[in-house]
C-alpha cells in the first residue's frame, strides 16, 4: 500500500458537506486547528509538506509559509483571498488557487434576497407575525420600497457583480457600476466616481474584493450620497464598509436601509444594527447552499489533485 501524501489543513471545513472527510480519506492530513501550539505543530510535521489547504477565513500568512520550507501550493476553499499573503507566496514560488465561478450564482441570489428583504421588509414582517404583532396593532408594518424598475448601482462588476446586474435586468432596473477599471465587455454605464454612483442609485450593492485596497471604500460620504431613500447591500467583505459611519448614517436618517451578509468584526455585529428595523442581517452565508459548498470543495480538491499530478493548480489566483 502506498503511503498517503501528507498535506496541512489549516482549519475545519465545517460549512462544507464532505470536505473534511474527503481530505482525511485520501491524504495524510495534519489538522492544524487541533493543535494548541500552531508553530510547534508546523515545526514537527511541516518538513517535506508541499501543499496546504485553507480558506479566506483561515488564511495563510508569510510566517506560516516560512514555517513550511518545502511548500509549493496553497489550495483555498472560497474565492476571496485577502487573508492569504499572495505577495509572499509569489516571492517563494508558491502557487495559490481559489474556487471562483462555482459560487457566483448563489452569492448573487443572496444579494437579491437581501435587496428584496430590505426593500419589502421581509425580515421585519416575519418578526411582526412571529411576535404576535399582526392583528394586535392597528394597520401593519410600515410601507416598503418598490424594487422593480429602480436604479441599481454595483460596486465591483466582477463575476458576482455581473451576476447581480443580470438579475437586475430581469427586474427592469437601470444598472450602472463603479470599479477601478471600466469594462469593455458590458453595456452597463460606468461611473468613475463612486460618490456619483451612490447619489444616482436607489440600491447600491457592494461586490468588490476585500483587503487593504477596498478598506472603508464605502465611506460616510458614499453612504450619505446614497441618502435617506437609499439602500446599501453588502455581500463582499465587512471592512469594505466603514461600519461606524454606517451606524451613524442609519441612526441620523441619512441612509434608508442596509442589508448585510458580512461585517467588519465578524461574528460581532453592532447592537445598533441589531435593533434597527431598517437593517437586514445575515451570518455570512453568501455561498452557503449544499450545491455550491459541494462545488467549492470539488474545485479545491481538483486543484490539489492537479497540482500533485501535473505540478500546476487549475484555478490560480492571478493579480
Ligand atoms: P472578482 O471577479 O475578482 O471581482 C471583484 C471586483 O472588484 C472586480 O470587478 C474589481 O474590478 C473590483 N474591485 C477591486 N478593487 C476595487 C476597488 N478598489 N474599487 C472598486 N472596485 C474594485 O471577484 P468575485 O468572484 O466577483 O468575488 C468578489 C468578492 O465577493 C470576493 O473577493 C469575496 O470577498 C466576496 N464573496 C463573498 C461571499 C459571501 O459569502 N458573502 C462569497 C463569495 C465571495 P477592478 O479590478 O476593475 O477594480
Amino acid at each position: 500500500m502506498t503511503a498517503k501524501h501528507r498535506i496541512i489543513q489549516v482549519g475545519s471545513y465545517a460549512g462544507s458537506p464532505t470536505a473534511n472527510e474527503r481530505l482525511a480519506r485520501d491524504y495524510d492530513v495534519v489538522e492544524l486547528w487541533k493543535y494548541p501550539e500552531r508553530e510547534a505543530a508546523l515545526a514537527q510535521h511541516g518538513k517535506g509538506v508541499d501543499v496546504l489547504v485553507t480558506s479566506a477565513n483561515f488564511g495563510c500568512s508569510a510566517e506560516m509559509m516560512d514555517a513550511l520550507p518545502d511548500l509549493k501550493a496553497i489550495c483555498s476553499w472560497g474565492v476571496g483571498y485577502e487573508t492569504i499573503d499572495i505577495k509572499a507566496a509569489q516571492q517563494r514560488g508558491v502557487q495559490v488557487s481559489n474556487t471562483p465561478d462555482v459560487l457566483t450564482d448563489c452569492v448573487a441570489d443572496l444579494a437579491w434576497g437581501l435587496m428584496l428583504g430590505a426593500a419589502r421588509r421581509i425580515a421585519y414582517g416575519d418578526r411582526f407575525v412571529r411576535t404576535g404583532g399582526w392583528g394586535q396593532v392597528h394597520g401593519s408594518i410600515p410601507l416598503g420600497t418598490r424594487v422593480s424598475g429602480k436604479k441599481l448601482g454595483i460596486v465591483g462588476l466582477g463575476r458576482i457583480g455581473q451576476a447581480i446586474a443580470k438579475r437586475g435586468i430581469g427586474f427592469d432596473m437601470d444598472v450602472r457600476y463603479h470599479s477601478r477599471n471600466k469594462r469593455n465587455d458590458v453595456d452597463y454605464r460606468y461611473e468613475a466616481s463612486l460618490v456619483d454612483l451612490a447619489a444616482w442609485a436607489d440600491f447600491l450593492v457592494v461586490a468588490t474584493v476585500g483587503g487593504p485596497g477596498t478598506h472603508h471604500l464605502i465611506s460616510r460620504e458614499v453612504l450619505e450620497a446614497l441618502g435617506p431613500k437609499g439602500t446599501i447591500i453588502n455581500i463582499a467583505r465587512g471592512p469594505v464598509i466603514d461600519e461606524s459611519a454606517l451606524v451613524e448614517a442609519l441612526q441620523a436618517g441619512k441612509l434608508g436601509n442596509a442589508a448585510l451578509d458580512v461585517f467588519e468584526h465578524e461574528p460581532k455585529v453592532p447592537d445598533a444594527l441589531k435593533t434597527n428595523d431598517n437593517v437586514v442581517l445575515l451570518p455570512h452565508i453568501g455561498s452557503a447552499t449544499y450545491e455550491t459548498r459541494r462545488d467549492m470543495e470539488d474545485l479545491m480538491v481538483k486543484n490539489l489533485e492537479a497540482f500533485l499530478r501535473t505540478g500546476k493548480v487549475i484555478t490560480p489566483v492571478t493579480r
